[in-house]
Formats: structure tokens, sequence, C-alpha cells
């Protein structure tokens, strides 16, 4: 295998699957979110998880990701959050991936897809866009829209859904904000029964509001990112502690290499692409096979410590493509030693993924999910 990995801890996994889980009631159903390979921890390995430690659901963006799931033998339900082509809808029939629908238009060509498919009563979410301003009906349209998926007999209405804007802001117009997102969504729920017509499963919370919003869990909420371990937004974990809702989330994901080469660097030379660091005393270069190309983004190098034999030292000039440079100073580290960009303590690293992200103004979704194709998840 290659030097640079990206270590899953599975236990750490497992562990905030059942923090989540025992947050939420035994009749609300867990839909774990695992969409962009399972924000960078590989789906199929984190799916199989996450059903291991009773999860009901799954959610994908892409068909793609849920044919994968399929050929890996999964079988539980799978929720297709974004739209697809009309193309990709004989592929999502095949996989029965349950797709969410927002207008007729949609629903008639997915209901098409089913006909081909020789199938019938083919569930779908009907979305309901209450303030994201993404995908989804207005709340005024829901029920007419349930009325056509219910009349084709190719479909069949098996929840209903909305997603929140900023649930994860603690502001109080924010919060007020989501609060007209519910009153809206349980609006056209009320307005899909006034009809006659069972709404299904309902759902609306994402992992912020999963942890904050409890009266909002309804049948089922759609964490993701509290799963991988990190807090919604990069709130420490002492907001949801004042909260009274405390949660000990643990980060799944190290991006580990080895140092490859130990090099005495002379006074004067400098190092990377575009000389931006001169050594000013003789020193000793750590070479690490880990660039951007395997996610490790190019403006991590000015505030990123690598992790060493318990001691931290600091990226020089620029990332690269496939490599960068750490300076060991006046340290003796082996070479083929272990050297850890980020992750959670225990994998050595000297930083998470969230301080990578709160010091280069990102969010840690954007972090591991980047991880690249190249960098092999080992599983622990
Ligand atoms: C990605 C996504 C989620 C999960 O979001 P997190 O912020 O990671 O919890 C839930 N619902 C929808 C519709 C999504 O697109």
């Amino acid at each position: 295998m290659r030097a640079t990995v990206a270590k899953i801890y599975t236990e750490n996994l497992r562990h905030n699957i059942r923090e989540i889980r025992k947050r939420v009631s035994p009749r609300t159903k867990l839909c774990v979110a695992v969409k962009a390979d399972a924000y960078g921890h590989g789906a199929v390995k984190c799916a199989e998880i996450a059903l291991e430690q009773g999860a009901d659901f799954l959610a994908v963006a892409a068909v793609s990701e849920g044919a994968e799931l399929r050929a890996a033998g999964i079988a539980a339900p799978v929720l297709l959050l974004s739209l697809c082509h009309p193309d990709e809808m004989d592929e999502l029939v095949a996989n029965d991936l349950t797709p969410l629908v927002g207008d007729a238009d949609y629903a008639g060509a997915v209901a098409r897809a089913v006909r081909r498919a020789g199938k019938t009563r083919y569930p779908v979410h009907l979305a309901v866009d209450t303030g994201m301003g993404r995908i989804g009906c207005y709340p005024r349209e829901a029920a007419a829209l349930a009325r056509e998926i219910v009349a084709t007999d190719a479909l069949s209405l098996g929840g209903m859904c909305t997603h929140f804007a900023v649930s994860d802001s603690p502001a109080a117009a924010d919060k007020s904000y989501t609060d007209v997102q519910f009153a809206r969504f349980s609006q056209a729920v009320v307005s899909v029964r006034a009809e006659g017509i069972d709404p299904g499963i309902c759902h609306c919370c994402n992992s912020a509001a999963t942890l904050e919003r409890p009266e909002f869990h309804g049948d089922m909420v759609r964490p993701g990112i509290i799963v991988y371990g990190y807090y919604p937004d990069g709130k420490p974990r002492s907001y949801y502690t004042g909260i009274g809702r405390d949660i000990d989330l643990r980060p799944v994901m190290a991006l580990a290499t080895s140092v490859v080469a130990v090099r005495p660097l002379e006074k004067g030379m400098s190092v990377s692409y575009g000389r931006t660091w001169t050594a000013e005393r003789d020193t000793t270069l750590g070479v690490l096979p880990v660039g951007y190309a395997d996610g490790l983004f190019r403006r991590f190098a000015s505030v990123m410590r690598v992790g060493v034999n318990g001691a931290s030292y600091p990226i020089r000039g620029r990332i690269c493509m496939d490599q960068c440079m750490v300076d060991f100073g006046t340290d003796t580290v082996e070479r083929w030693s272990e050297a850890v960009l980020f992750g959670p303590k225990e994998s050595g690293a000297a930083q998470s993924a969230q301080e990578l992200a709160d010091a280069t103004g990102t969010i840690s979704y954007e972090i591991t999910s980047a991880i690249t194709k190249r960098v092999p998840r080992l599983y622990l």
C-alpha cells in the first residue's frame, strides 16, 4: 500500500453513530448521509458500519453512489438527495434508490423509468423548499404534487422532507428562520394529509438540527458531518454542553504518510516552487510523499503542523502536487517515520481537520471530502 493513507478509525465512527442514536427517539429513523464517498471516508465501509449501528436509511447525492452501495450488497433504503438527469433514471430505478421529487415534470420522468422497469408503486419522497432555495416545491404546491404522485400507479409517496439553511447558527434571527422553515414544512405535511394522502416518513434534520432541535426530529433525521466526528459549523463541544445537549464526537479520519527522505539543508537554501522559504540556519528537512493532488491544499502550508513521534513540525515552502517538505530543525527523525497531517488525537496528529478548516476559512466537510482517490482508505 502507498505510504500516504487516510486512516479510518472505525471505532470512532461506531462511537459517533451510537452517540447520535442515543439522542434520537427509538421511533425516529436514522438516515446516515454517505454521499461524496461518506465525506471522503469510504461509502461502502461506512454504510456497513452505520447499518450495523442501527441506521435505517442511507443518503447519497449521485445515482452512481447509490449503485456502488447496491453493488456491494447493501439492501437498506437509499435516498437520493440531489436531482439526477433523466438519462440516469433507469439506473436509479434498477438500484431501487429513493428520489426526492419537487415538481410534476421530474415525477413524470421518474414514473416513466419505473414503467420501463416494469415496477409499480415506486416510493419517492416529496421535497418541499421551505427556505433553502435549492430543490423542492413550495409548501403551497405540496398537496397538488402529492395528488399527482399517488394518482399514477407507477409511484407512491414514501415520505416528505425539507432542508434547513441556517440550523447550525446560534444567532437568534437564524433560530427563528429555522422555526419558520419547520412551520412551513409542517403546514405542507398537514395539507397533504388533508387530501387523505399518507405523507409517509417526514424528515428535515441535518446534523445541526439533529443535535439542537429534538422537537423537529419527526419520523427520521439525516445527519452527515457529526457521524464523521465534527461538530456542525465547527462549534466547540462546550457549546453543546452549554445548551444541555452534550455529545462526544470523535474525528474518524487521519491523513498519514511516512517521511521518505531526511536531508540536511544548508543555510541559504530555498525550498520548493517559488522559493517562498529560505533556511536562515542549517536545518534538517523531511520530505513527505503527499501533496495537493491528494487533497492537501496549498493553503494549508502556512498553518499546518505535521505530527511525527509526538512532536510537531512546520511545512516549509509551497505544497507541491505530490510532495511537501517539513522542517525538523535540530531534531533527529528517522527515515520512514510516520508523519500525520491531520486526524484525531490518537493518530498522533497535531491538529484535526476541524482546526485546519478553522485556520484556513473553510469547513471540515471540504477537507475530508477532498482527499482524492489515489489515497487508499485504511480501515482500523
Ligand atoms: C448533506 C445533507 C444532509 C447532511 O448534512 P450534514 O450537515 O452533514 O448533517 C442532510 N440532508 C440533506 C438534504 C443533505 O444534502
